[in-house]
């Protein structure tokens, strides 16, 4: 995950403020730490720390960043730990001008780049794959004193997911990875600033208006000359977004349902989601009630389709920040129930059909299914709005190994019996497709067809010492 979002003004001298509303609307993409960084022209000024946006950005140290163009992230950790130093963006300092970089995505081979990087003299601040992208990108353009030519021979480098938004000498740069991984979109306000931004609803904050999506391996500058696009790589041969294998489960739980995503409403898709997978996976049910949050549109749809009445039989506390780990099966326990709490009143005696959008582990489900038993239920079945995920994802979704998803190894029935549920239905992977409206989508952890090669970094490292993926 993570959420980058970045500004050009041809009319403001200070865009810090229009970044921080930007990674506002992002926040739900990452919440271990946040960054800004802009430049006047002369200047970088930056400021990063761990936590969430407001926690992060006041009055005093957001006035402190002075500039017209400048870039944001939101840090969700799938490589390198949640210290400050892995809080972008990163900046890198060369002879030929700064560059910050701010990214989504993961990098397949990022552990082999790095060590060659090491080994020519590179010194790294943070363990993150981004970083070591920065450093490549200063290498070519060390090299070709080209910031156009340098992003296309650091792509030729790096595999995996990268939606990146740059900032380099007061030129704004987005660029999204040849496979479309990670969205990315472009915008304008009618005081012609330019914005870049990991969802459409970044835009609306800032009151701008949706341009359109970068394409799967385009790169967009924008700076005092205007906004330029560039092809990097032959997936723009369709010039359409939805031929890229964008991730489903942007679609299903990460992105807002209020985004459009390559110029879909993932609010129509969860809730066509629902609609299909009451047709797939009816149920008898007296109501249909979501596990919030993102359970809840696809739980309309279903409610919708069969005519059975939509209630919020839990209740999420908004307000629980982190937890503690937590040594004790009783802790944990009381870790969910600090999250949701069943409504009594309306579960007492009741058939209830819960539609929640994905099973990892199956340790949270159990807990859920269990509370709402206690509370009175009469049966409870579990609707998922997406297949079974069998295999891990190695493009910046934070995911157990293989041996840890609970239906890597065991049936639907088995799975049933392991949350202590009456029933249990998944979407199929052709319902998922058509729910979302495309024939390309990266469904590797559904389906265990990944769409490129893949170099599992995890494999035997401090993040899954005894992984044993299945994979390389
Ligand atoms: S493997 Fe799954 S979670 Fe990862 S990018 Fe593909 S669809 Fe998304």
């Amino acid at each position: 995950m993570c959420g980058i979002f970045g500004v050009f003004s041809f009319s403001e001298e200070n865009i810090s403020k229009k970044i921080y509303y930007g990674l506002y609307a992002l926040q739900h993409r990452g919440q271990e730490g946040a960054g800004i960084v802009v430049s006047n022209g002369k200047e970088l000024f930056s400021h990063k720390g761990l936590g969430l946006v407001p926690e992060v950005f006041n009055e005093g140290n957001i006035q402190s960043l002075v500039g017209h163009v400048g870039i944001g992230h939101v840090r969700y950790s799938t490589t390198g730990s949640s210290v400050i130093e892995n809080c972008q963006p990163f900046i890198v300092s060369s002879s030929l001008g700064n560059l910050a970089i701010a990214h989504n995505g993961d990098i397949l081979n990022s552990h082999i780049l790095r060590e060659s990087l090491e080994k020519q003299g590179h010194i790294f601040t943070s363990s993150t794959d981004s970083e070591v992208i920065a450093h490549l990108l200063v290498k070519e353009l060390l090299k070709t004193e080209d910031i156009v030519q340098s992003i296309i021979n650091v792509s030729k480098n790096i595999i995996g997911a990268y939606s990146l938004i740059i900032l380099y000498n007061n030129t704004l740069i987005g660029v999204r990875d040849p496979n479309g991984f990670k969205p990315l979109c472009i915008g304008r306000d009618e005081n012609d600033n330019y914005y870049i931004s990991s969802e459409t609803c970044g835009i609306d904050v800032v009151n701008g208006e949706l341009i359109r999506d970068v394409h799967p391996g385009e790169m967009i500058l924008i700076n005092k000359d205007g906004f330029n696009s560039y092809k990097f790589s032959d997936s723009l041969k369709t010039s359409s977004p939805i031929s890229s294998t964008t991730c489903m489960f942007e679609y299903v739980y990460f992105a807002r349902p209020d985004s459009l995503i390559d110029g879909i409403s993932v609010y129509n898709v969860r809730r066509n989601i629902g609609k299909i997978l009451a047709k797939e996976e009816p149920c008898d049910a007296h109501i249909v009630s979501p596990v919030p949050d993102s359970g809840v549109t696809s739980a309309i749809g279903y409610s919708e389709e069969l005519n059975i009445p939509y209630y919020e039989a839990l209740i999420k506390n908004r307000y629980v920040g982190r937890t503690f780990i937590l040594p004790s099966q009783e802790e944990r326990d009381l870790a969910v129930r600090l999250k949701l709490n069943p409504v009594k009143s309306i579960i007492k005696d009741k058939k209830v059909v819960l539609i929640d959008d994905s099973i990892v582990r199956g340790t949270t489900s159990r807990r859920i299914v269990d509370m709402i038993k206690r509370a009175g239920a009469k049966e409870v079945h579990l609707r998922i709005g997406s297949p079974k995920i069998i295999s891990p994802c190695y493009y910046g979704i934070d995911m157990p190994t293989k041996e840890e998803l609970i239906a890597n190894s065991k049936s639907v029935d088995e799975i049933k019996d392991y949350i202590h549920a009456d029933s249990l239905g998944y979407l199929s992977i052709e319902g998922l497709l058509k729910g979302i409206g495309r024939k390309s989508l990266c469904l590797a952890c559904v389906s265990g067809n990944y769409p490129t090669d893949i170099l599992c970094k995890f494999k035997n490292t401090d993040k899954y010492p005894n992984c044993n993926c299945g994979r390389l």
